[in-house]
């Protein structure tokens, strides 16, 4: 379930500039794939296609052999979880966050979310607990802290498809190791787009499809583009 095909895919933001130019490649249900290049190659653009913030020009986005175009935008997010690369929280309680989009999982579903991404220790050790507040009037959660809750959230969601947007280019690195530990936890036996900046961050990928200058420069494992160049 939630296997993903882009077939062909053109986008451009501005027609003087395409900026993905034919691209093909699969996501097996269950797999996971890492979408890597430089800066503005095009990247997250793929993954704004697939989750609808726009549409394709050309050719077509398929899940489970469904274009996406067919599907509305909100059984989409239904399938669809993305972390992104800067989570904003909503100026409310931690299970709130926690919860978003599954208000009727129970607190144990968000305390057992929470101990998989590896926040409930920090949440047991507020004075609130799970009410305590975040954002703007409430607690200043760093980088990694705001990943983790996204996580939980995602966790707790258990979409068959996952998105992760440069989930942990914002973080230092010993932060950047135990947010990956959890992610890879999250993406296991979840069909997973992977967006990254480097190389070395996808190594567990099943295929690594690297862009440049909006088609697809080269694919294969990390093992086999590491062998190649
Ligand atoms: P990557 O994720 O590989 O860094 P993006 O997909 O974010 O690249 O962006 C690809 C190109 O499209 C970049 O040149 C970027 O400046 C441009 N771009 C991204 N978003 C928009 C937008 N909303 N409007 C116009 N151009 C955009
Ligand atoms: P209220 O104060 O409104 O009666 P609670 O004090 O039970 O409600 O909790 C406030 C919010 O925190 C609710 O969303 C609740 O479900 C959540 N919450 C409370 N305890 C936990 C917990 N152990 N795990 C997860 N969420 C919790």
């Amino acid at each position: 379930r939630g296997a993903i095909a882009f077939r062909d895919v053109h986008f451009a933001y501005d027609s003087a500039r395409p900026i993905l130019k034919g691209i093909s490649f699969e996501v097996p249900a269950g797999k996971t794939v890492a979408v890597v290049g430089p800066s503005g190659a095009g990247k997250s653009t793929l993954s704004r296609l697939l989750y609808r913030f726009y549409d394709v020009q050309g050719g077509s986005i398929l899940i489970d052999g469904q274009d996406v175009r067919d599907v509305t935008q909100k059984s989409l997010r239904a399938v669809i979880g993305m972390v992104p690369q800067d989570t904003v929280l909503f100026n409310d309680t931690i299970a709130y966050n926690i919860r978003y989009g599954r208000v009727g999982a129970s607190d144990a579903e968000v305390e057992a979310a929470a101990e998989a991404a590896q926040i409930a220790g920090f949440v047991r050790g507020l004075p609130d607990g799970y009410r305590a507040m975040v954002g703007e009037r409430g607690l200043k959660l760093s980088g990694g802290e705001k990943q983790r809750v996204a996580i939980a959230r995602t966790i707790l969601k258990a979409p068959p498809i996952l998105i992760l947007d440069e989930a942990t280019s914002a973080l230092d690195t010993k932060t950047e190791q135990e947010i990956q530990a959890a992610l890879d936890v999250v993406s296991r036996n979840r069909t997973t787009l992977v967006i990254a900046h480097r190389l070395s961050t996808v190594i567990n990928a099943d295929e690594i499809i690297v862009l440049k200058d909006g088609v697809i420069a080269e694919r294969g494992t990390h093992g086999e583009l590491i062998a190649r160049n």
